[in-house]
């Protein structure tokens, strides 16, 4: 039987039950939705966006700019020519155009400044001015520099971090991964500058920090006014799920592409008001990537422990950090947050440990955070099963709430009554507490982690039967002297500085 026809528009040979192959699916689906060019009449890539006719104009004005440096021009025009909507656009910013520059803080692997943008990126070619059409800018407006060290010579992965920028870019909507406009260079360092776009309220570190501190004061007002109310507890719920929902999306945007982050944790997460991106993809490679040098480099709580022990990273030691992430987020807690970040501790998360709820929690996301941080990578969901999961669940907490506020009754779905039921639980024990006081060698920026003799990893032997916690593991401080008088396990060099 022929279980083939043609393309209707390239007569190419597709599969029966389609009428258009591929290609020519995707040009109709884009007319459809931009519409054509005015001027040379061709199907428009991106909103307001012709390939042909925006790539020729930039090609116009390839003589009027330089960096300096020859590979970042070229890096540069080639986006340019190549870019399908303005969201795939990078620019060389003379540094001048840049004013009222701050030191905002030093990361993991340069530092960051915060500026006001005299042009504003481009959106589109006004057809009748005849220029490009620029996003106006206001006071309040700013972008965000940042520098990698030694980025004098344009070292490969700088470039590398801005084209995985652009790559996982799609389209407007691909909002959980941050925006990079452009590229400049400060003159007095010559440091190469990656700019974009500024996360106005910071880390997701900053953002639990300062929640926390306001929590603790209303805290206290809520025991004064002796009675429980439920319904705050879902616009909590609605905040924390959101929150995963962004960060389970972009990563998908990440692991759809190929790409493994490798160094995610709640510091180079950022918070908008709107959403939460995920940033600092100086680390991001292909999952091929072949690793020449056999360095860690993280944060050792978000760590998976088969990184610890030397072996490659996948997109599932990504997941783990993620698990990770989801726990401190509900938890409210730093993970590990009152012991040492040590070869001990690293060596009892091979062993099974996990950190610890102070809180009951609604069993279907204990559940997805055991299976985000099970010790068998192969066991662990994928980004899209994740980001799947929670857009369901933020639904479910919109209609419930949209419920309570039109104040019409409705049916509780599961993950609502386990909201409830955990509540309740929480409410009634003063066992929850918020403190969050951090042991002096809990470390939470990324280091060298490079540790010796770790054990094999494997669950607690009842890691899917207890459903109170994630691991039944304890850690013992104890043990921990015993161990250090011989040590078991140990940093394999004295790289461990902190950077
Ligand atoms: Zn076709
Ligand atoms: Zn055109």
């Amino acid at each position: 039987m022929n279980q083939s026809r043609e393309c209707i528009e390239c007569k190419q040979i597709i599969n029966i039950g389609y009428e258009l192959c591929q290609i020519c699916f995707d040009l109709k689906s884009k007319e459809k939705k931009y519409g054509r060019c005015i001027e040379c009449k061709q199907i428009n890539m991106g909103e307001n966006w012709c390939q042909i006719c925006n790539s020729k104009r930039f090609q116009q004005e390839f003589n009027n700019w330089t960096s300096g440096n020859n590979d970042v021009d070229k890096f540069i025009k080639n986006i340019q020519l190549s870019a399908k909507n303005y969201y795939q656009l990078l620019e060389w910013i003379p540094y001048e155009r840049f004013y009222k520059i701050v030191y905002v803080a030093e990361g993991g692997f340069g530092k960051v400044y915060r500026a006001n943008w005299k042009d504003g990126y481009i959106s589109h070619w006004d057809t009748n001015k005849h220029q490009w059409r620029r996003h106006s800018q206001n006071r309040n407006d700013f972008v965000a520099l940042k520098s990698l060290d030694n980025s004098q010579n344009v070292k490969l992965e700088f470039l590398n971090e801005i084209t995985l920028h652009i790559k996982v870019i799609e389209d407007k909507l691909s909002n959980n991964i941050i925006r990079c406009y452009g590229i400049t260079q400060d003159p007095n360092t010559k440091d190469y500058m990656m700019v974009m776009k500024y996360a106005k309220l910071g880390s997701l570190r900053n953002v639990l920090v300062e929640r926390r501190k306001r929590l603790h004061k209303d805290k206290k007002k809520l025991y004064k006014m002796n009675n429980f109310n439920l319904d705050l507890y879902f616009w909590k719920w609605r905040y924390k799920v959101r929150i995963l929902e962004c960060i389970a999306a972009g990563l998908y945007k990440i692991h759809r592409k190929g790409l493994i982050h490798r160094d995610l944790h709640i510091g180079n997460i950022v918070c908008f008001r709107e959403t939460t991106c995920i940033t600092d993809m100086g680390l991001c490679k292909p999952a091929n990537y072949n690793e020449l040098e056999n360095n860690i480099y993280g944060v050792l709580a978000y760590v998976a422990p088969e990184i610890l022990r030397g072996q490659n990273y996948t997109q599932a030691s990504d997941i783990y950090s993620f698990g990770i992430i989801m726990y401190e987020i509900i938890s409210e807690l730093s993970p590990y947050h009152d012991v040492a970040h040590d070869p001990y501790l690293a060596g009892m998360i091979c062993k099974g440990l996990r950190p610890k709820f102070n809180i009951e929690v609604p069993p279907l996301i204990l559940h997805l955070i055991k299976s985000c941080l099970d010790a068998n990578p192969s066991d662990r969901p994928t980004a899209k099963l994740l980001s799947n999961k929670f857009q369901l669940w933020l639904e479910d907490l919109n209609k419930y709430i949209k419920n309570i506020e039109d104040q019409v009754e409705s049916i509780k779905v599961e993950f609502i009554k386990q909201i409830e039921e955990a509540e309740k639980i929480n409410n009634s024990s003063s066992a929850s507490n918020l403190t969050n006081k951090l042991h002096p060698e809990a470390i939470y920026t990324s280091r060298l982690l490079n540790f010796n003799n770790l054990p094999e990893q494997k669950n607690s032997d009842d890691y899917y039967k207890n459903y109170h916690n994630i691991s039944s593991i304890e850690y013992s401080d104890l043990h921990r002297k015993l161990i250090n008088e011989a040590p078991e396990f140990s940093w394999s060099s004295n790289e461990n500085v902190s950077s």
